[in-house]
């Protein structure tokens, strides 16, 4: 997608602070934190969000959250715990409609989130 923030980013047109990067994946860190570890994760395939996953993405779902063990165990958040979360759609407040998972931690947080 040529207009596309994150596939900017995938493709190193935008720069970002790179965190880890797979065959399939790019994490790297939000631009305005939420947390003191707030990391995106994104498929570099542009896939507009969770509702338009198609069963060919099953395993790069998978790897996601592989990585994100990986990544909290390198953070050293791990034992402390974190957050990997997926917005959809408006009520979920999703503002960039390439599919990315927020990986949170550092503090605590609260449950419902607002
Ligand atoms: P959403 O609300 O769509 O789930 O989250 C989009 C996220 O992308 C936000 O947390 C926002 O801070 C982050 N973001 C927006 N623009 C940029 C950018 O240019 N670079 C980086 N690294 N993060 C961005
Ligand atoms: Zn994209």
């Amino acid at each position: 997608m040529t207009n596309c923030l994150f596939c900017k980013i995938a493709k190193g047109a935008i720069p970002a602070v790179k965190v880890a990067e797979t065959e399939t994946l790019l994490a790297f860190l939000d631009i305005i934190p939420q947390a003191p570890t707030h990391i995106l994760i994104i498929p570099k395939k542009h896939i507009p969000n969770n509702l338009a996953l198609d069963p060919v993405d099953k395993e790069m779902v998978g790897e996601v959250y592989l990585l994100a063990n990986k990544i909290a165990k390198e953070k050293g958040i791990d034992a402390t715990g974190f957050r990997l979360v997926t917005n959809n759609g408006p009520d979920a407040g999703q503002a960039v409609f390439h599919l990315h998972f927020h990986l949170l931690g550092g503090r605590p947080m609260g449950w419902p989130p607002g």
